[in-house]
């Protein structure tokens, strides 16, 4: 028997990463890990303009009491540049977004002041300033993104707002991914007596695609040695990864194990949680192989744990767990010691805490648990039964990072 933590950091020490880099178009990177940090060639905004619809002038020019009439000498609309430079005495009408003219340091805003024909007057007691500086919010030269950050649409915002239009990304890592058993029939197909509808591909299969996965999808495979042997060697040419589920506990037609000592090297792991206890881990050529157990919740717990975690160091990610913190149970949960035992929980803010429940029955084929919850709840090896008030860890389902 392993302990979870103990598993996870021999996977991630074993998996080599990240996977080769190649250039994208900006638009096209959303979601993917940057390869190289990004550099600004320029300060954003590039030069200081106004921040509002009003009119620049120089403050020396604004008495501190009573009011003064300017001379307004142009109009600048954003996009526009003024050529001269404003003297004492003068005012130009600005738009939102066009640069400041050279003598000008701030700019009443137009609700604020009074337009008398060819001249503004603007009262002391008026706010002025409205300018956004050169470079404030990016400087030239700097590094705005790290390398391994993923690019969320702001992300790609900012890097186009510097003028770039490539960007180099990690490639999406292949995962090969299939689903054994003879019980295991293809949905929208007909079932035969004693068959059950395929979960397990497809949870994994969204799954694979949320972490930044792309899908080899090999189907459903019997529990035919030579079949499963042939799949698993087709699967491990074309991926970087191969997941599987089911055939990895200890019944007469779990042949993972068999057909991995064959083609591979297996490690077979009993661990320490609960739902999921069977975990086959090994390597097939240079592929990464991970055998996830068949019922439902363990097979998606499980690659939450073990795959995930891997998944986002071969995509290059920086950080590769997800954010835990604690809540309040509102319910007393059941806990053997010894184990690290996953519930799925029902986590919501009320009165100024945050509260958890259990989803209601737990077992490791119920899958609605899954879909009734939006969260783990996380209950470490060496603690019992839970006290309804006590602190217990969480894990969101939502995404991360
Ligand atoms: P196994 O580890 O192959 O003995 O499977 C354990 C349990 O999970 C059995 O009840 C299987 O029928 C079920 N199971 C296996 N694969 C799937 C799948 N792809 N979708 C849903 N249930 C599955
Ligand atoms: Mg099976």
């Amino acid at each position: 028997m392993i302990a979870v933590r103990e598993g996870q950091e021999h996977i991630l020490a074993q998996v080599a990463g990240p996977v080769p880099p190649e250039v994208l178009a900006v638009p096209r990177a959303l979601a993917r890990v940057l390869a190289a940090p990004v550099q600004a060639p320029l300060d954003v905004p590039p030069a200081d303009n106004s921040a509002v619809d009003g009119y620049a002038v120089g403050s020396g020019d604004i008495p501190s009491t009573g009011t003064r009439d300017l001379e307004v000498v142009g109009d600048l609309a954003a996009g526009a540049v003024f050529s001269g430079a404003l003297r004492s005495g003068q005012a130009l009408r600005i738009m939102t977004g066009a640069p400041l003219p050279a003598g000008a340091d701030t700019v009443y805003p137009q609700e604020n002041v009074e337009r008398v024909g060819p001249r503004v007057r603007i009262a002391s007691s008026a706010k002025g300033v409205n300018v956004r500086l050169r470079g404030e919010d990016v400087e030239a030269g700097g590094i705005v993104i790290e390398a391994g950050t993923v690019l969320r649409p702001q992300e790609i915002g900012l890097i186009t707002s510097l003028g770039l239009w490539q960007v180099s990304v990690h490639r999406r890592p292949r995962v090969a991914l299939l689903s054994t058993g003879d019980e295991v029939a293809e949905p929208g197909t007909p079932r035969k007596p004693g068959q059950i509808y395929d979960a397990n591909r497809f949870t994994l299969r969204g799954s694979i695609e949320q972490a930044g996965g792309q899908v080899l999808d090999l189907g459903v495979v019997p529990d035919v040695r030579e079949t499963l042997r042939a799949q698993l060697l087709e699967a491990s040419a074309m991926a970087d990864f191969v997941v599987t589920s089911g055939g990895v506990s200890v019944g007469v037609y779990d042949l993972v194990k068999e057909v991995l000592g064959e083609i591979g090297t297996i490690d077979f792991w009993q661990v320490a949680m609960q739902p999921g206890r069977p975990l086959a881990f090994g390597r097939i050529g240079q592929t990464t192989f991970f055998g996830l157990p068949g019922n439902p919740v363990a097979s998606l717990l499980a690659f939450m744990l073990f795959v995930r975690p891997a998944l986002y160091k071969l995509a290059g990610r920086r950080r590769v767990h997800h954010s835990t913190w604690h809540a309040r149970a509102t319910e007393r949960l059941p806990k053997k010691a010894g184990r690290r035992e996953f519930k799925r929980g029902v986590l919501s803010y009320r009165d100024g805490a945050w509260e958890v429940r259990s989803t209601g029955p737990q077992g490791s084929g119920i899958l609605s648990s899954m879909v009734a919850g939006n969260c783990l709840i996380v209950l470490e090896e060496d603690r019992g039964d839970v006290a309804p008030g006590e602190l217990v860890l969480v894990e969101p389902f939502a995404e991360p990072l």
